[in-house]
């Protein structure tokens, strides 16, 4: 199923009569806002008790959908707001800003508007400025950003704040997928599985992040040892990342399973040695 050929069918067959209801009900009432598209998916708020976050990625041919709302966390099917969101996305795609005419608009400034809208960015996000700015790509350590927002904001943090703050570790994994860089992004994704692990073993629980989260994290480890034109000279490295992220007892709990991904390095281990 893709965002392309979604039907209300797809949509009701996810999730309960009740919740279906519901969500229209949200979205007939404007409660769907800020919306947007970019390459991977859809992004929208939906104010509800409180505004929750919502997000559509496409991955592999299938949707994952993740909300931060209390109920999405504890049940695999949608919960209102993600129902809400994908009708928004049927009945009025033209509300979805694309990303990719934010660069379009970004081109057309001169320098000087640029660095004011790059100061503005700054004040409002620093924590993304920093990250984006104080450390070049080169000196990108994945594991230390993933350790730095898990342990900095574990005590501080609402599930939903914690995800955001991973989210724009994420986004360089993206980005990296997207620029060709594989093996970059195979490492962001390891270190975000493993680091999420780690805190939901530390709790006992998979509950601290919204359901999918780690699971779209490891649907994008797969997809970026399935991209790397060199998997097969790495097979043995990439063995014993999987090996360590399957060494948690929660991680059937997250819905990660690397069993293909087993199959495909054998298969690549073994036309290798042939
Ligand atoms: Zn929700």
């Amino acid at each position: 199923m893709r965002l392309a050929k979604l039907t209300e069918a797809e949509i009701k067959r996810r999730c309960d009569e009740q919740v279906w209801q519901r969500g229209e009900d949200y979205y007939r009432s404007g409660r769907v806002r800020r919306c947007l598209k970019s390459a991977r998916g859809l992004q929208a708020q939906v104010h509800g008790t409180t505004v929750y976050d919502v997000r559509i990625t496409e991955r592999r041919g299938k949707l994952i959908a993740i909300c931060t709302c209390p109920f999405a966390q504890s049940w695999e099917g949608y919960c209102k707001h993600i129902v809400a969101t994908l009708l928004a996305w049927l009945e009025e795609p033209e509300r979805f800003v694309s990303t990719e005419g934010f660069q379009g608009t970004l081109k057309k400034k001169t320098k000087g508007e640029l660095v004011e809208i790059l100061s503005r960015i700054c004040e409002a996000y620093p924590r993304i400025a920093q990250d984006f700015l104080g450390v070049g790509e080169r000196e990108f350590n994945p594991r230390a950003a993933v350790e730095e927002v898990l342990e900095a904001s574990l005590d501080e943090c609402t599930p939903p704040e914690l995800m955001r703050r991973l989210e724009p570790i994420a986004s360089r994994a993206e980005a990296a997928l997207a620029r060709g860089d594989a093996e970059l992004a195979r490492r962001v994704y390891y270190e975000l599985i493993l680091g999420c692990l780690a805190v939901d073993e530390e709790y006992g629980s998979t509950e601290i992040f919204p359901a999918n989260l780690v699971y779209t994290y490891a649907q994008g480890y797969q997809e970026a040892v399935e991209a790397d034109p060199a998997r097969a000279e790495k097979a043995a490295v990439i063995l014993e990342e999987i090996a360590r992220m399957e060494k948690s007892e929660l991680v059937e709990l997250e819905g990660v399973y690397f069993d293909e991904l087993r199959r495909l390095l054998g298969r690549a281990e073994k036309k290798r040695a042939s």
